[in-house]
This record gives C-alpha cells, structure tokens and sequence, in this order.
C-alpha cells in the first residue's frame, strides 16, 4: 500500500476498499524496514499516527487528504511534537502551537507521522548540518539527500510516507527532490502561510510540498495555499484547484531556455537529460524560445549576504533566555548569552551569522546589504522582461547529481556555488518546481527545474505533468533492502 500516490490511495479509501489503519500500517512497516538505511525521521510518531488514523476511519469523510501519512520538516511548530530545526539548540522543544500549514493538513484530515531531518535551521544544500543525524539518498547508500530539506526528500523517494512539507530560502525543495528523484515546488512568495515556520530569512522563506508526482503536488497546494492573517505577507487571493489545470496540454505555450543557466561548470549528463525534457515539451506542442537572464551571475553573491543578514536578525532570539538552550553553569548574563549560543549552534549556522551580522553593521550596510537589496531589484527585472517573451522557463536545479557525504563539507564556497540555479527565485519571489527528467549513469536522479511568473503555480504543474506523462519517471523508484 505504501507504494501508491495520494491520489490512488484516497480512491480507494473514497471506495472503502482500504482504511487509513492500514495505509499508516503499510507505511510503518516501510519504515522499519528501510529508515536504518536513509535515516529520514528525527521523531516518529506511531501512537498518534495509528490513532488519529483510527478516527478517521471511524468518522469517515472526503476532505482531500482524509487518512493519508505525511511528514513534515522539523522546522514547522507541532504542539505535539518536539521541533529542533536540526539544532542542538532546540532539542526537546516543544511548540506551544501548530504552524498554519499544519493546521490545513490536518482539517484536511492528513495523518501526520513524524518529523524529518533538515540542515540546522535550514541552512545548507547536503542535510549534513544537521546536529542528530545525517540522512542518505534512498537511490545510492553514502550520498547526500540534498537539502535542507533532505530528510523529506529521503522520506518520499524511500516511500516512507505519501508526501512531506519543506521550505525553500534558496533551494531547499528543489534541490533535494531533484537529488532524489521526486517532485518538489516552492510557490510563489506570500502564497502559502509562513506562521510557525521557523524563520531562517523571512524576505525568502516559503513553504512547499515534496510528493511522488504531480498530481499530488497539485493536491497538495489546494490543501496548503491560501491567505492567512497571522501572516502579513500572505497574499488575499483566491487559490485556484490546482488539479484541474494538470491535463489543460502545451498547445500554444512558449518555454524560455535561459542561457546563462547552462554554463560553465554544468555536468554533461545533467545538461544532456534537461534538453531530452525539452525536446519531450516542445514535442507537446511548446514554443521553445531562447532568452537571457543577465544578473544571474550576482545571484550567489546576492544570496549569501541577503539570506545571512536576516538569519543573523531571526536567530538572535535563541539566546538561552527565552528560547533555545541555556547553559546553566554561566556565572553572569553576557557569559551565558555567549555559551549558550557556542555550544547551541553548529557552525555553518554560526558562519551565516558571522557574515550577516558583518554584512548589516554600520559602516558596512551600504557596501553590502543596501547593494546587495538592489541588486536584487536587477534581478527580479530580469524576470520580468524575460516572462514578457515566455509562460515558463526551465533549466536544470543543480548542476550536478547528488555527491557522496562527506565530499564537499568542509568546502562551504562549493556549496553556495552550488545553489546557483535555485536561488533566484526566492530572491525574486517567483514560483519554482523540480520535477525528474532523468536518471544519471552512476544511477541517480536528474531534475529539471520550471520558474513561472508570480501566482503562475498552474503553469509549472501543467507543463511538470506533461513531462511526467512523457517521461514516465515517476514510476522510477529506488531499489532499496
Ligand atoms: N542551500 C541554501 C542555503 O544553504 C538554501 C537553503 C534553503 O533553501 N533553506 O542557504
């Protein structure tokens, strides 16, 4: 039963041929026999699960994840479960509230299992910062996941649950559903509720599903999309049903390659099964149009003081007071302040507040922040003159496959590098997805990533499903023990 998408599963469910007992059964069953080997969960919640799943058998009902499993980042608030954000500094906190997006799984009638690794307060592209454990890609044992959301990537491509929830600062979805095989969208900026999302930078922050494919990515917009007051960037707008528009074809669609995302430093394999997808949309009756994007150079550069700055403001309330851990053998506040925060962070958290801090200092907040705001400004035009020649543009998420652990930890400038293609759109606020066009020699996943216009979210499923259609990758899973 673990094996089917969302959208199989409440069909049968709707048809009482199956219960939601057994489907979170089924999906414990995989854990045990799988989680030594990926290493996803950092709580895992069976009690509750089984619980939860026997009322909603009991009670019935046809909300649109009614009795499915799901897991969700640790960095979303659960009132009953502990959130650490993949730091020492909040192991063992508990919540006293649910994230929004929580709240919406759950009138949704989802089954929530458990919690899943990330990168210390989601900072990171491997899931190697996080301080509990280090979870491995489901299609190679001793490769990174991606990350930051790499517990849920691992979680869904290893089919130990049916879809998570993760955030997205500079990549953090994309990424590792691209290194794992699966479906992963970051929707547009103000779309989906940031309340109890832990901050990292809020300015970027964005909540999105990871799923088997795209329908159930579609399904689970419909449940997570839409205003929330307690947010005041969530946008008033109504949320479309994001099914519907799946099926709608390309006819007429013009699909934007821009250039400078297939440069210098792109692995072969990535750039030649990217291309295969675009022959496959344009097949499907696309218009495939050549355009430039020509700030994409200042992106990185862009990122790393924008992103850091605003960490360096949001985690400055873990502190031991409050929140986060304290140490308790501190003999004056300042000595506490400054232990508390050494032993509670890991250090590329302290490197990102290191720099932020530097970056938004008097004296150095024109030369760095100020610049680095505006050209932001530069590169969210780009986007604009470029989705004035076209509906959708694609390009690969990273340029490489997934790395062994280990290989480039101690390397952060390779790291930041390699989120070149996912973090323009968070610093343009635009919507973007990952969806599988590949599978590599070595035998891992190749993603292709879409970027729309601003609220464009129809679009890029439309297109991910065409592809998915074609390339049946999809039905492609891990062989795992
Ligand atoms: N890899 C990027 C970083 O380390 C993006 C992280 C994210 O999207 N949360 O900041």
């Amino acid at each position: 039963m673990y094996t089917m998408t969302i959208a199989q599963a409440r069909e049968k469910l709707a048809r009482g041929e199956i219960s939601s007992v057994e489907l979170v059964q089924s999906v414990l069953a995989r854990i045990d026999a799988v989680e030594d080997r990926t290493k996803a969960y950092l709580a895992l919640d069976r009690e509750g699960a089984l619980a939860a799943a026997e009322e909603a058998d009991r009670k019935g009902g046809d909300s649109p994840l009614h009795g499915i499993p799901l897991s969700v980042k640790d960095v979303f608030c659960t009132k009953n479960l502990p959130t650490t954000c993949g730091s020492k500094m909040l192991a063992g906190f508990i919540p006293p509230y649910d994230a929004t997006v929580i709240e919406r799984l759950s009138d949704a009638g989802a089954i929530m299992l458990g919690k899943v690794a990330m990168d210390e307060f989601a900072m990171g592209s491997t899931s190697e910062n996080c301080a509990f454990q280090v979870p491995e890609n489901p299609w190679k044992p001793g490769y990174v996941t991606g990350g930051s959301s790499g517990g849920s990537a691992a979680a869904v491509a290893a089919e130990e649950c049916f879809a998570s929830l993760g955030s997205d600062t500079g990549g953090s979805i994309r990424q590792p559903a691209s290194l794992c095989g699966i479906v992963g969208m970051k929707p547009t900026y103000g779309r989906v509720s940031r309340y109890g999302l832990v901050a990292f930078a809020s300015s970027l922050d964005q909540v999105g599903p990871l799923t088997k494919d795209v329908r159930d990515c579609a399904l689970m917009m419909n449940v997570i999309a839409g205003h929330d007051p307690r947010d005041s960037t969530s946008i008033v707008r109504d949320v479309p049903d994001y099914t519907t528009m799946l099926t709608e074809g390309l006819q007429g669609m013009r699909i934007g390659v821009p250039r400078e995302y297939f440069g210098h430093g792109l692995d072969p394999e990535v750039d030649r099964a990217v291309r295969d997808g675009i022959a496959m949309l344009a097949d499907a009756g696309a218009e495939i149009v050549d355009v430039t994007l020509p700030h994409t150079e200042y992106c990185v550069a862009v990122y790393y003081l924008i992103a850091p700055a605003e960490a360096s403001s949001n985690l400055s309330r873990f502190d031991g007071v409050r929140f986060g851990h304290r140490d308790m053998d501190a003999d004056s506040l300042i000595d506490m302040y400054r232990s508390s925060r050494s032993q509670g962070f890991g250090d590329e958290v302290k490197r990102r507040i290191l720099i932020g801090t530097y970056a938004l200092s008097a004296g150095y907040y024109d030369a760095y922040y100020k610049k680095a705001s505006q050209v932001r400004t530069l590169i969210r035009d780009d986007f604009t003159r470029a989705f004035e020649q076209c509906d959708l543009l694609v390009s690969p998420v990273t340029p490489t496959p997934a790395w062994k652990i280990g290989e480039k930890s101690d390397d952060p400038l390779a790291l930041y590098l390699s989120d070149i293609l996912t973090i323009s759109a968070n610093l343009a606020g635009i919507p973007a997805l990952s969806v599988p066009c590949g599978i590599s020699q070595n035998g891992l996943p190749i993603g292709m990533q879409m970027q729309a216009a601003h609220f464009n979210e129809g679009i890029l499923l439309k297109a991910a499903w065409n592809l998915e259609m074609q390339n049946g990758l999809n039905l492609k899973k891990p062989t795992l023990p």
